[in-house]
């Protein structure tokens, strides 16, 4: 029998407010039917503008429909443009040697000139939205692209 979860529950999962046991239970379980539709409407609810969600993209980054268009927006309400187009092309971006003692011991990180920690931020409201592990110079990754109609 599917499992249908309240979406008062699905709410306190998006907000964080479950414990680890509980949310290890709901990642383990056979997802919901109709636990996109529901997501989509709660994320619906928790930002402040008003364009339709069509797809939650990730943390903070919805493809919604504005006069026609589909584009990224962040939940913030910065908008990145058209979703065929790499959001990370227009965020604000920093390159972090991976030495810098920030987020690896010095031992445990590696050679800079191997690799890069490209974080993304939402010229918006700042929020950090995707981290790369990367080789110095290596094109931004495009993450995803939905298919919306099919
Ligand atoms: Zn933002």
């Amino acid at each position: 029998m599917a499992i249908s979860y309240p979406k008062d529950l699905l709410r306190d999962l998006l907000e964080g407010n479950l414990s680890p046991e509980r949310i290890w239970e709901i990642q383990h379980a056979p997802k919901d039917s109709d636990r996109c539709d529901k997501v989509v409407s709660l994320e619906q609810e928790r930002v402040p503008w008003s364009e339709r969600i069509i797809v939650c993209l990730q943390e903070h980054l919805y493809i919604v429909e504005k006069r026609g268009e589909r584009i990224i927006k962040c939940s913030c309400g910065h908008e990145f443009g058209d979703y065929r187009t790499n959001w990370k092309e227009s965020a604000l971006v920093y390159e972090r040697n991976p030495q810098d003692g920030e987020v690896y011991f010095h031992t445990r990180a590696a050679d800079p000139d191997f690799m890069v920690l490209r974080e993304f931020y939402c010229p918006g409201c700042g929020s950090q939205l995707e981290v790369e592990a990367v080789p110095p110079g290596y094109p931004f990754i495009f993450s995803f692209l939905p298919d919306l109609d099919s």
